[in-house]
């Protein structure tokens, strides 16, 4: 991740990010099942000890759009399903504000085991779940990444930019359209961002509407 590049293009518009290169996940995987099988007993890093279940994500394995978070909360902890508390129903109402269903799209973290106290994911953590979600979205193919919340924009894109300088725009990540939103959590906790996150949902429908064609 450190070695990212990030360029500009069409002014402030559209960003583009790239990382590296990118390991072909069928050479290694049959398919997302396969992907799973070889995940769900992982033991890369410290938060495999403390997990009470491993959080893969669900949905869709042909989505054109993947809804990635930062990490499983108690909730998803306890059963295995990732945003099925209260930010989840409230992410629910969101795809469902823009025509889209649990099952049209696919929603993960970038890390799966739940860190402890819900801190912030330690930076060797996530390099150790990082593959997994490489793994994910190249298995997946999706036209679009949508990210809930600053950790996990700044996380994804190798950044420290604030959501101000990150939302309300088409970015790009290692070959994926991208757009950076609130976390639910954060707009249970602040509902005046609500309205940001509805012209971001808006924005990303007419964008997936353009670029997959409806
Ligand atoms: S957080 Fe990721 S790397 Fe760490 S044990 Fe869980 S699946 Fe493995």
């Amino acid at each position: 991740m450190n070695n990212s590049r990030k360029t500009m293009e069409q002014g402030s518009l559209f960003e583009e990010y790239t990382t590296p290169t990118k390991a072909s996940a069928e050479k290694r995987y049959r398919d997302l099942n396969d992907l799973y099988d070889q995940s769900r007993t992982c033991t890369k890093c410290r938060l495999s000890a403390t997990r009470k279940n491993f959080v893969f994500g669900e949905g869709s394995s042909g989505a054109r759009l993947v809804v990635i978070g930062e990490a499983p909360g108690a909730e998803e902890d306890a059963q295995g399903r990732p945003f099925v508390g209260r930010s989840g129903k409230l992410l629910d109402k969101i795809l469902e504000a823009i025509g889209f269903s649990r099952n049209d799209v696919f929603i993960c973290n970038i890390i799966k085991c739940r860190p402890p106290e819900n801190r912030n994911p330690l930076a060797d953590e996530i390099e150790c779940c990082m593959p997994w979600l490489k793994a994910q979205l190249e298995l997946i193919s999706p036209k679009i990444v949508l990210l809930l919340g600053r950790v996990a924009a700044n996380t994804i894109l190798d950044n420290r930019q604030s959501m101000t300088g990150m939302r309300g725009r088409i970015l790009r990540w290692s070959g994926y359209d991208v757009v950076v939103t609130y976390h639910p959590a954060a707009l249970l906790r602040n509902p005046n961002w609500k309205r940001h996150c509805w012209e971001d949902v808006q924005m990303l429908r007419k964008h997936y509407d353009k670029v997959c064609g409806g």
